[in-house]
C-alpha cells in the first residue's frame, strides 16, 4: 500500500499516511499539499509528539555495555547513534544491507552513511562485497511483502548477530526499529530469535519516538534520502503503486 508523507503545520515528519486517506484530507481541505513526488501533505496545526524516556546517569542501561548497530540507511542511524550513546552504550555501526538495488542506489546509500558516521566519529564495520544474488535467490518464490520482509530482516540481522559474537559485542540492534514503514513486531522477534542462536543480546528500542528528530538531523546534515525501502519489489510498488502481492501483479503467476 503506497504511503503519503505527512508534515504538521512546523513541518515536522508525523508517521505516513495511506494514499485514499491523504487523497481525501487533501479534497477535504485538511490539509495542503506540499509535492507531488513523493507524494507530502502538510496538517494545518502542530503535532506535539511524547519525548523518549529520560536517561539519568545512574540508569543507564548501555552503561560500560557495547552494541553492534546494523545500520540500513544514514538517515536512520541519526537519531539511533545519538539516543543508544545517551544511553551510555559504546556504539559501532554495522553495514550489511544486499536488499538495497540496484548497486548504483546501494552505493549512493553506502557513501551517505560512510560520510554521516565519519562526521560522528562513529567507528563501523563494513561486510565486503555486494551479496543482492543471496537476497534475490532467498526471496525467490516468497515475494509478498510480509514474507520477503522477514527473509530480508533475518538475512541482515543474523549476519549482525554473528559479526557480534565473532568480535565480542554485548549486544545487537539495528535502525529498521525507528521506520514506521517496518514492522516492528517481526524485527523483535527475529532480533531477538538469532541473538540468541549466537549468544548475544537483541537491544529492543522504540527508536519510532525519533522520527521527526531523524527528519531534521538528515536535513541539517544533507543526507542522501531515498524514495523506497530498498530492494526492486519495493521499487516497484513506490513507482508502480502497486501491491507485489496482489494477483494483477503478475508475482503469482511466476
Ligand atoms: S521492502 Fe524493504 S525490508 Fe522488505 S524485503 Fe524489500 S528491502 Fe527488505
Amino acid at each position: 500500500m503506497e504511503r503519503v508523507r505527512v508534515l504538521d503545520s512546523n513541518g515536522r515528519e508525523l508517521s505516513p499516511c495511506p494514499l485514499k486517506k491523504a487523497r481525501r484530507m487533501l479534497a477535504q481541505g485538511r490539509a495542503a499539499l506540499v509535492r507531488e513526488d513523493p507524494l507530502t501533505i502538510q496538517l494545518p496545526y502542530a503535532v506535539r509528539l511524547p519525548p523518549g524516556p529520560q536517561v539519568t546517569e545512574d540508569e543507564k542501561p548501555g552503561k560500560g555495555r557495547s552494541v553492534l548497530l546494523h545500520i540500513c540507511c544514514g538517515p536512520c542511524s541519526t537519531y539511533c547513534i545519538n539516543r543508544l550513546r545517551e544511553e551510555g552504550f559504546l556504539v559501532t555501526g554495522f553495514w550489511y544491507n544486499p536488499n538495497i538495488h540496484p548497486f548504483a542506489e546501494h552505493e549512493e546509500r553506502l557513501a551517505s552513511f560512510e560520510a554521516y558516521v565519519r562526521s560522528v566519529g562513529l567507528p563501523v564495520i563494513r561486510e565486503d562485497g555486494y551479496e543482492m544474488p543471496l537476497f534475490l535467490r532467498l526471496v525467490a518464490g516468497h515475494e509478498a511483502r510480509d514474507q520477503r520482509c522477514r527473509l530480508c530482516y533475518e538475512m541482515r540481522l543474523m549476519r549482525t548477530a554473528k559479526v557480534a559474537a565473532r568480535e565480542g559485542f554485548d549486544a545487537i540492534t539495528t535502525t529498521l526499529l525507528i521506520s514506521p514503514h517496518q514492522n516492528q513486531d517481526m524485527l523483535l522477534e527475529i532480533g531477538e530469535k538469532v541473538a540468541r542462536e549466537y549468544g548475544v543480546e537483541f537491544h529492543f528500542e522504540n527508536f519510532r519516538r525519533g522520527w521527526s528528530e531523524r527528519g531534521r538531523l538528515t536535513r541539517e546534515h544533507d543526507l542522501y534520502r531515498q524514495q523506497y525501502c530498498g530492494c526492486i519489489y519495493s521499487e516497484w510498488e513506490r513507482y508502480a503503486g502497486e501491491d507485489v502481492s496482489s494477483p494483477q501483479s503478475g508475482v503469482r503467476d511466476v
